[in-house]
């Protein structure tokens, strides 16, 4: 795992003492609160870089894609950046396929850009969520499963699975638990009936 600066953020090495950025001393674990800020500034280095990728791929597309010319084909890159403005003499007849061609790729490129920021943020809406879900199941998994009780069980293990009863009734060799939901009868130290 990388080490970062607790007081600016930056990476830095594992040996130094202090933060080549800031100076800070680094032999302090980071509180949550900057764990969630470091958490929060790869976030948004992930938007940033995602988003950028989508540009390029989108520009790159939208270039490819981009109108031809009648008789002269697909412009050149040259002449669809400038938007045809280096374009002399005859050929700017072909200004107009220049500035469509370029609107192709920035059009291209916004729609690349904004699609991967969404789909970045969906994905880790999903990890959030999803890890949400794990705790949430493993909750009910441990209230569901000590809920079973059964016959021949001894006291302790029912307390095991359903903690100290609420009132105990003794009727020598007959004993009664009585829990919120249920009443437990043992018999001679063992379950032999749930109500
Ligand atoms: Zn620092």
């Amino acid at each position: 795992m990388p080490i970062f600066c607790p007081s600016c953020l930056n990476p830095a090495s594992k040996d130094a003492k202090f933060c080549a950025y800031c100076n800070a001393p680094l032999n302090v674990e980071p509180t949550s609160a900057q764990a969630k800020a470091l958490e929060r500034a790869s976030q948004s280095r992930r938007y940033v870089s995602h988003g950028l990728i989508g540009f390029l791929v989108g520009a790159f597309i939208g270039y490819l894609l981009r109108p031809a010319a009648p008789f002269v084909g697909q412009l050149p890159f040259g002449t669809v950046i400038t938007r045809g403005s280096n374009l002399e003499g005859l050929d700017q007849l072909l200004v107009s396929t220049a500035e469509s061609s370029f609107n192709y790729m920035l059009i291209g490129a916004i729609i690349g850009c904004v699609g991967l920021i969404l789909i970045t943020s969906a994905l880790s809406r999903n990890r959030i969520e999803g890890s949400g879900t794990v705790q949430a199941s493993r909750i009910e998994s441990r209230s569901a499963f000590p809920k079973s009780v059964e016959l021949g069980y001894t006291p302790e293990q029912v307390e095991a699975a359903l903690g100290q009863p609420e009132k105990i009734i003794n009727l020598g060799s007959k004993m009664i638990h009585v829990y919120s939901d249920m009443k437990i009868t043992y018999l001679d130290g063992k379950v032999s009936d749930v109500q």
